[in-house]
Protein backbone atom coordinates (compact mmCIF):
# COMPACT_ATOMS: atom_id res chain seq x y z
CA UNK A 1 0.00 0.00 0.00
CA UNK A 2 0.77 3.53 -0.53
CA UNK A 3 0.72 5.54 2.61
CA UNK A 4 0.70 9.30 2.34
CA UNK A 5 1.96 11.57 4.86
CA UNK A 6 0.85 15.40 4.18
CA UNK A 7 2.63 18.08 6.11
CA UNK A 8 -0.10 19.74 8.81
CA UNK A 9 -1.90 23.43 7.76
CA UNK A 10 -3.75 24.15 10.99
CA UNK A 11 -2.18 27.06 12.57
CA UNK A 12 0.84 26.57 14.76
CA UNK A 13 0.73 22.63 14.15
CA UNK A 14 3.63 21.55 14.17
CA UNK A 15 2.86 17.74 14.52
CA UNK A 16 3.72 14.97 11.86
CA UNK A 17 1.67 11.93 11.49
CA UNK A 18 4.51 9.91 11.10
CA UNK A 19 8.42 9.27 12.38
CA UNK A 20 10.86 8.86 10.73
CA UNK A 21 10.84 5.20 12.96
CA UNK A 22 7.46 4.96 11.49
CA UNK A 23 8.65 5.32 8.04
CA UNK A 24 11.14 2.19 8.87
CA UNK A 25 8.54 -0.11 10.17
CA UNK A 26 6.01 0.41 7.17
CA UNK A 27 9.10 0.18 4.60
CA UNK A 28 10.23 -3.11 5.87
CA UNK A 29 6.39 -4.31 5.83
CA UNK A 30 6.32 -4.35 2.30
CA UNK A 31 4.57 -0.60 1.96
CA UNK A 32 5.55 2.59 0.23
CA UNK A 33 5.58 5.42 2.47
CA UNK A 34 5.47 8.92 0.72
CA UNK A 35 5.83 12.46 2.70
CA UNK A 36 5.32 15.87 2.02
CA UNK A 37 8.60 17.96 1.54
CA UNK A 38 9.23 19.24 5.18
CA UNK A 39 6.50 17.74 6.96
CA UNK A 40 8.47 16.80 10.03
CA UNK A 41 10.79 19.83 10.33
CA UNK A 42 8.34 20.97 13.40
CA UNK A 43 8.59 17.87 14.84
CA UNK A 44 12.78 17.79 14.59
CA UNK A 45 12.41 15.28 11.51
CA UNK A 46 14.55 16.02 8.52
CA UNK A 47 13.90 14.88 4.53
CA UNK A 48 17.12 13.36 4.63
CA UNK A 49 15.62 11.41 7.62
CA UNK A 50 12.91 10.33 6.23
CA UNK A 51 14.47 9.53 3.19
CA UNK A 52 17.61 7.39 5.08
CA UNK A 53 14.04 5.77 7.15
CA UNK A 54 13.35 4.25 3.32
CA UNK A 55 10.42 6.96 2.44
CA UNK A 56 10.39 9.12 -0.26
CA UNK A 57 9.80 12.60 -0.46
CA UNK A 58 7.03 14.10 -2.28
CA UNK A 59 7.04 18.00 -3.24
CA UNK A 60 3.52 18.79 -2.85
CA UNK A 61 0.51 17.77 -0.56
CA UNK A 62 -1.96 17.60 -3.84
CA UNK A 63 1.05 14.80 -5.05
CA UNK A 64 0.86 13.75 -1.80
CA UNK A 65 -3.26 12.86 -1.56
CA UNK A 66 -2.83 11.94 -5.19
CA UNK A 67 -0.96 9.01 -5.03
CA UNK A 68 -1.45 7.68 -1.76
CA UNK A 69 -3.89 4.75 -0.65
CA UNK A 70 -4.10 5.61 2.94
CA UNK A 71 -3.05 8.92 4.37
CA UNK A 72 -1.96 9.34 7.86
CA UNK A 73 -1.97 12.82 9.45
CA UNK A 74 -2.51 14.47 12.34
CA UNK A 75 -5.52 17.05 12.54
CA UNK A 76 -8.60 16.93 10.62
CA UNK A 77 -8.38 17.85 6.87
CA UNK A 78 -9.05 21.77 6.34
CA UNK A 79 -11.42 23.17 3.39
CA UNK A 80 -8.15 23.03 1.28
CA UNK A 81 -7.30 19.79 1.29
CA UNK A 82 -11.23 18.91 0.84
CA UNK A 83 -10.69 18.62 -2.60
CA UNK A 84 -7.85 16.56 -2.40
CA UNK A 85 -9.34 13.62 -0.91
CA UNK A 86 -10.77 10.66 -2.89
CA UNK A 87 -12.91 7.97 -3.28
CA UNK A 88 -12.26 5.02 -1.52
CA UNK A 89 -8.67 6.69 0.23
CA UNK A 90 -8.38 5.73 4.02
CA UNK A 91 -7.89 8.82 5.87
CA UNK A 92 -6.38 7.96 9.42
CA UNK A 93 -6.08 10.86 11.90
CA UNK A 94 -7.71 12.64 14.48
CA UNK A 95 -11.59 14.22 12.97
CA UNK A 96 -13.36 14.78 15.85
CA UNK A 97 -16.61 15.11 13.41
CA UNK A 98 -19.27 15.70 16.09
CA UNK A 99 -18.34 19.13 15.62
CA UNK A 100 -17.02 19.47 12.25
CA UNK A 101 -20.48 18.77 10.63
CA UNK A 102 -18.81 20.26 6.52
CA UNK A 103 -15.87 17.86 6.85
CA UNK A 104 -18.60 15.15 7.66
CA UNK A 105 -20.47 15.68 4.50
CA UNK A 106 -17.51 16.13 2.13
CA UNK A 107 -15.77 12.58 3.43
CA UNK A 108 -19.62 10.99 2.86
CA UNK A 109 -19.66 12.39 -0.75
CA UNK A 110 -16.36 11.82 -0.98
CA UNK A 111 -17.03 7.76 -0.15
CA UNK A 112 -13.74 8.20 2.00
CA UNK A 113 -12.82 5.24 4.12
CA UNK A 114 -12.24 7.86 7.61
CA UNK A 115 -10.96 6.09 10.71
CA UNK A 116 -10.63 8.45 13.64
CA UNK A 117 -7.86 8.01 16.12
CA UNK A 118 -9.88 9.59 18.81
CA UNK A 119 -13.19 6.91 18.40
CA UNK A 120 -10.57 3.95 18.62
CA UNK A 121 -11.68 2.28 22.08
CA UNK A 122 -10.59 -1.18 24.28
CA UNK A 123 -12.56 -3.25 25.74
CA UNK A 124 -12.03 -1.32 28.56
CA UNK A 125 -13.46 1.53 27.28
CA UNK A 126 -10.33 3.30 27.27
CA UNK A 127 -9.27 5.68 24.00
CA UNK A 128 -5.49 4.72 23.58
CA UNK A 129 -5.24 7.07 20.63
CA UNK A 130 -6.80 9.65 22.29
CA UNK A 131 -4.43 9.34 25.55
CA UNK A 132 -1.21 10.31 24.76
CA UNK A 133 -2.41 13.62 23.50
CA UNK A 134 -4.77 14.56 26.45
CA UNK A 135 -2.02 13.92 28.99
CA UNK A 136 0.25 16.60 26.52
CA UNK A 137 -3.33 18.54 26.84
CA UNK A 138 -3.74 18.27 30.45
CA UNK A 139 -0.35 19.08 31.39
CA UNK A 140 -0.58 22.47 29.20
CA UNK A 141 -3.70 23.08 30.73
CA UNK A 142 -2.17 24.01 33.88
CA UNK A 143 1.07 25.42 32.47
CA UNK A 144 -1.28 28.04 30.24
CA UNK A 145 -3.78 28.63 33.02
CA UNK A 146 -0.60 30.12 35.13
CA UNK A 147 0.82 32.02 32.58
CA UNK A 148 -2.61 33.81 31.65
CA UNK A 149 -3.36 34.46 35.48
CA UNK A 150 -0.36 36.57 35.34
CA UNK A 151 -1.18 40.35 35.34
CA UNK A 152 0.77 40.89 32.16
CA UNK A 153 -0.90 38.64 30.06
CA UNK A 154 -4.18 39.77 31.56
CA UNK A 155 -5.07 38.15 34.49
CA UNK A 156 -5.67 38.68 38.41
CA UNK A 157 -1.86 38.69 39.21
CA UNK A 158 -2.03 35.14 41.14
CA UNK A 159 0.68 32.65 41.82
CA UNK A 160 -0.59 29.03 41.23
CA UNK A 161 1.40 28.14 44.48
CA UNK A 162 0.92 30.67 46.39
CA UNK A 163 3.87 31.70 48.99
CA UNK A 164 4.41 31.28 52.65
CA UNK A 165 1.54 32.97 54.30
CA UNK A 166 -0.09 33.57 51.11
CA UNK A 167 -3.09 31.75 49.49
CA UNK A 168 -2.51 29.72 46.46
CA UNK A 169 -4.72 29.91 43.59
CA UNK A 170 -7.90 27.48 43.40
CA UNK A 171 -8.11 25.58 40.53
CA UNK A 172 -11.60 23.32 39.49
CA UNK A 173 -11.15 20.98 36.63
CA UNK A 174 -14.59 19.52 35.73
CA UNK A 175 -13.93 15.59 33.88
CA UNK A 176 -11.70 13.93 35.75
CA UNK A 177 -10.15 11.54 33.28
CA UNK A 178 -7.11 11.80 31.33
CA UNK A 179 -6.85 15.47 30.77
CA UNK A 180 -8.76 16.05 34.20
CA UNK A 181 -6.05 13.93 35.73
CA UNK A 182 -2.98 15.23 34.17
CA UNK A 183 -3.75 18.84 34.80
CA UNK A 184 -4.53 18.00 38.65
CA UNK A 185 -0.76 16.37 38.38
CA UNK A 186 0.54 19.78 37.36
CA UNK A 187 -1.48 22.18 39.55
CA UNK A 188 -0.93 20.18 42.74
CA UNK A 189 2.60 20.37 41.93
CA UNK A 190 2.65 23.91 41.68
CA UNK A 191 0.72 23.81 44.85
CA UNK A 192 -2.44 24.97 44.17
CA UNK A 193 -5.58 24.30 46.00
CA UNK A 194 -7.45 21.62 43.13
CA UNK A 195 -10.71 20.61 43.20
CA UNK A 196 -12.10 17.99 40.37
CA UNK A 197 -15.71 16.79 39.29
CA UNK A 198 -16.58 13.84 37.61
CA UNK A 199 -20.18 12.26 37.18
CA UNK A 200 -18.46 8.65 37.57
CA UNK A 201 -18.45 7.86 41.67
CA UNK A 202 -15.68 4.82 40.54
CA UNK A 203 -13.23 7.81 38.77
CA UNK A 204 -13.57 10.35 41.95
CA UNK A 205 -12.31 6.90 43.95
CA UNK A 206 -9.35 6.11 41.65
CA UNK A 207 -8.66 10.09 42.25
CA UNK A 208 -9.12 10.15 45.72
CA UNK A 209 -6.57 7.30 46.07
CA UNK A 210 -3.97 8.80 43.56
CA UNK A 211 -3.91 11.92 45.26
CA UNK A 212 -3.66 11.02 48.78
CA UNK A 213 -6.21 13.80 49.79
CA UNK A 214 -3.92 16.62 47.85
CA UNK A 215 -6.91 17.14 45.60
CA UNK A 216 -10.39 17.50 46.13
CA UNK A 217 -13.34 15.33 44.68
CA UNK A 218 -16.54 16.32 44.10
CA UNK A 219 -19.87 14.75 42.00
CA UNK A 220 -20.01 16.81 39.22
CA UNK A 221 -23.61 18.36 39.54
CA UNK A 222 -24.86 22.08 38.19
CA UNK A 223 -25.14 23.30 41.54
CA UNK A 224 -21.55 21.89 42.46
CA UNK A 225 -20.04 23.33 39.31
CA UNK A 226 -21.70 26.64 40.07
CA UNK A 227 -20.08 26.95 43.64
CA UNK A 228 -16.88 25.38 42.37
CA UNK A 229 -16.58 27.51 39.38
CA UNK A 230 -17.34 30.88 41.07
CA UNK A 231 -14.43 30.44 43.75
CA UNK A 232 -11.95 29.36 41.03
CA UNK A 233 -9.35 31.29 39.63
CA UNK A 234 -8.70 28.80 37.51
CA UNK A 235 -11.26 26.27 35.54
CA UNK A 236 -10.01 23.97 33.26
CA UNK A 237 -13.12 21.60 30.79
CA UNK A 238 -11.97 18.07 30.45
CA UNK A 239 -14.92 16.40 30.10
CA UNK A 240 -15.42 13.75 27.58
CA UNK A 241 -18.67 11.45 26.20
CA UNK A 242 -16.77 9.22 23.88
CA UNK A 243 -17.56 10.75 20.35
CA UNK A 244 -20.56 13.05 21.06
CA UNK A 245 -20.56 16.69 20.87
CA UNK A 246 -19.79 17.87 24.78
CA UNK A 247 -22.39 19.06 27.32
CA UNK A 248 -22.95 22.54 28.42
CA UNK A 249 -22.05 22.41 32.41
CA UNK A 250 -20.47 25.98 32.82
CA UNK A 251 -22.83 28.22 32.10
CA UNK A 252 -22.09 31.99 30.80
CA UNK A 253 -24.44 32.84 34.62
CA UNK A 254 -21.35 30.79 35.70
CA UNK A 255 -18.29 32.46 33.83
CA UNK A 256 -19.99 36.09 35.16
CA UNK A 257 -19.78 34.87 38.41
CA UNK A 258 -15.60 34.37 38.51
CA UNK A 259 -13.76 37.41 39.68
CA UNK A 260 -11.86 39.45 36.99
CA UNK A 261 -8.67 38.48 35.31
CA UNK A 262 -9.65 34.42 36.54
CA UNK A 263 -9.01 32.27 33.63
CA UNK A 264 -10.61 29.36 31.86
CA UNK A 265 -9.15 26.47 29.70
CA UNK A 266 -11.97 24.47 27.97
CA UNK A 267 -9.61 21.52 26.45
CA UNK A 268 -12.94 19.83 25.29
CA UNK A 269 -13.27 22.67 22.66
CA UNK A 270 -12.44 20.03 19.98
CA UNK A 271 -15.59 18.58 20.83
CA UNK A 272 -17.37 21.54 20.97
CA UNK A 273 -16.21 22.53 24.47
CA UNK A 274 -17.96 22.55 27.96
CA UNK A 275 -17.92 25.81 28.49
CA UNK A 276 -21.07 28.03 27.33
CA UNK A 277 -18.70 30.82 26.23
CA UNK A 278 -15.91 28.63 24.34
CA UNK A 279 -15.14 29.12 21.00
CA UNK A 280 -12.31 27.82 18.60
CA UNK A 281 -9.09 29.79 18.67
CA UNK A 282 -5.50 29.16 17.37
CA UNK A 283 -2.00 29.24 19.14
CA UNK A 284 -1.38 32.52 17.02
CA UNK A 285 -4.58 34.11 18.70
CA UNK A 286 -5.55 32.00 21.51
CA UNK A 287 -7.35 34.03 24.41
CA UNK A 288 -10.24 36.20 24.19
CA UNK A 289 -12.10 37.35 27.02
CA UNK A 290 -16.18 37.08 28.49
CA UNK A 291 -16.94 39.34 31.42
CA UNK A 292 -13.51 40.05 32.49
CA UNK A 293 -12.58 36.38 31.93
CA UNK A 294 -9.82 34.92 30.32
CA UNK A 295 -10.97 31.93 27.94
CA UNK A 296 -8.53 29.76 26.13
CA UNK A 297 -9.94 27.14 23.78
CA UNK A 298 -7.09 25.97 21.16
CA UNK A 299 -8.28 22.68 19.56
CA UNK A 300 -4.51 21.50 18.73
CA UNK A 301 -3.02 22.63 22.46
CA UNK A 302 -0.31 19.85 21.59
CA UNK A 303 0.81 21.28 18.10
CA UNK A 304 3.04 23.75 19.82
CA UNK A 305 4.70 20.81 21.77
CA UNK A 306 5.75 19.16 18.53
CA UNK A 307 8.83 17.10 19.70
CA UNK A 308 7.01 15.40 22.48
CA UNK A 309 3.73 14.94 20.83
CA UNK A 310 4.68 13.50 17.88
CA UNK A 311 6.47 10.44 19.09
CA UNK A 312 3.69 10.06 21.75
CA UNK A 313 1.43 10.20 18.98
CA UNK A 314 2.96 7.56 16.74
CA UNK A 315 3.93 5.68 19.58
CA UNK A 316 -0.02 4.49 19.95
CA UNK A 317 -1.00 4.95 16.01
CA UNK A 318 1.51 2.94 14.25
CA UNK A 319 -0.09 -0.36 15.46
CA UNK A 320 -3.43 0.23 13.63
CA UNK A 321 -1.82 1.95 10.86
CA UNK A 322 0.15 -1.46 10.34
CA UNK A 323 -2.85 -3.75 10.17
CA UNK A 324 -4.62 -1.20 7.93
CA UNK A 325 -2.18 -1.06 5.48
CA UNK A 326 -1.80 -4.86 5.67
CA UNK A 327 -5.06 -5.87 5.84
CA UNK A 328 -7.23 -2.70 3.77
CA UNK A 329 -9.94 -0.96 6.45
CA UNK A 330 -12.79 -4.09 5.78
CA UNK A 331 -10.08 -6.95 6.91
CA UNK A 332 -8.81 -4.83 9.53
CA UNK A 333 -11.90 -3.73 11.20
CA UNK A 334 -13.42 -7.19 10.93
CA UNK A 335 -10.04 -8.53 13.01
CA UNK A 336 -9.86 -6.23 15.56
CA UNK A 337 -12.96 -4.75 17.45
CA UNK A 338 -11.30 -1.66 18.95
CA UNK A 339 -9.96 -0.47 15.31
CA UNK A 340 -14.00 -0.84 14.03
CA UNK A 341 -15.30 1.63 16.84
CA UNK A 342 -12.37 4.11 14.75
CA UNK A 343 -14.44 3.40 11.45
CA UNK A 344 -16.44 7.04 11.41
CA UNK A 345 -17.64 6.92 7.36
CA UNK A 346 -17.24 4.12 4.89
CA UNK A 347 -18.76 4.00 2.01
CA UNK A 348 -21.07 7.13 1.71
CA UNK A 349 -22.72 6.60 4.93
CA UNK A 350 -21.21 7.66 8.93
CA UNK A 351 -20.90 4.66 9.95
CA UNK A 352 -20.33 5.72 13.77
CA UNK A 353 -23.28 5.99 15.19
CA UNK A 354 -22.95 8.70 17.86
CA UNK A 355 -21.58 10.69 15.76
CA UNK A 356 -24.82 10.21 13.19
CA UNK A 357 -27.12 11.17 16.13
CA UNK A 358 -24.90 13.95 16.69
CA UNK A 359 -25.09 15.39 13.22
CA UNK A 360 -28.46 14.30 12.53
CA UNK A 361 -26.82 12.10 9.51
CA UNK A 362 -28.23 8.79 8.35
CA UNK A 363 -26.16 6.07 10.18
P1 LIG B 1 -11.57 10.90 29.17
O1 LIG B 1 -12.61 10.01 28.58
O2 LIG B 1 -10.31 10.31 29.70
O3 LIG B 1 -12.20 11.75 30.37
C1 LIG B 1 -13.43 12.40 30.28
C2 LIG B 1 -14.01 12.44 31.65
O4 LIG B 1 -15.18 13.26 31.61
C3 LIG B 1 -14.46 11.05 32.18
O5 LIG B 1 -13.82 10.76 33.41
C4 LIG B 1 -15.97 11.21 32.33
O6 LIG B 1 -16.50 10.48 33.43
C5 LIG B 1 -16.06 12.72 32.55
N1 LIG B 1 -17.39 13.29 32.37
C6 LIG B 1 -18.36 12.95 31.47
N2 LIG B 1 -19.46 13.70 31.70
C7 LIG B 1 -19.16 14.53 32.73
C8 LIG B 1 -19.88 15.52 33.43
N3 LIG B 1 -21.15 15.83 33.12
N4 LIG B 1 -19.27 16.17 34.45
C9 LIG B 1 -17.99 15.87 34.79
N5 LIG B 1 -17.27 14.93 34.18
C10 LIG B 1 -17.85 14.27 33.16
O7 LIG B 1 -11.27 12.01 28.06
P2 LIG B 1 -9.93 12.85 27.93
O8 LIG B 1 -8.94 12.03 27.18
O9 LIG B 1 -9.57 13.38 29.24
O10 LIG B 1 -10.39 14.02 26.94
C11 LIG B 1 -11.21 15.08 27.37
C12 LIG B 1 -11.46 16.05 26.21
O11 LIG B 1 -10.24 16.72 25.87
C13 LIG B 1 -11.91 15.37 24.91
O12 LIG B 1 -12.90 16.15 24.28
C14 LIG B 1 -10.67 15.36 24.07
O13 LIG B 1 -10.95 15.28 22.69
C15 LIG B 1 -10.10 16.70 24.47
N6 LIG B 1 -8.72 16.93 24.07
C16 LIG B 1 -8.44 18.17 23.59
C17 LIG B 1 -7.16 18.51 23.23
C18 LIG B 1 -6.86 19.91 22.78
O14 LIG B 1 -5.79 20.15 22.25
N7 LIG B 1 -7.76 20.86 22.98
C19 LIG B 1 -6.13 17.55 23.31
C20 LIG B 1 -6.44 16.27 23.81
C21 LIG B 1 -7.74 15.97 24.20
Amino acid sequence: MIIGVPKEIKISENRVGMTEAGAKQLTLEGHTVIVEKDAGVGSGITNEQYEKAGAKIIDTKKEVYAKADMIMKVKEPLPDEYELMKENQILYTYLHLAAEPKLTKVLVEKKVKAVAYETIQLPNRSLPLLTPMSEVAGRMATQVGAFYLQKDHGGKGILMGGVTGVKPAKVTIIGGGVVGTNAAKMAVGLGAQVTILDVSTARLEYLDDIFKGRCQTLFSNAINIENSVAESDLVVGGVLITGHKAPTLVTKEMISSMQKGSVVVDVAVDQGGCIETCRPTSHTNPTYEVDGVIHYCVPNMPGVVPRTSTYALTNVTLKYASMLAAMGVEDAVAKDASLMKGLNVYGGYVCYEPVARDLGMEY
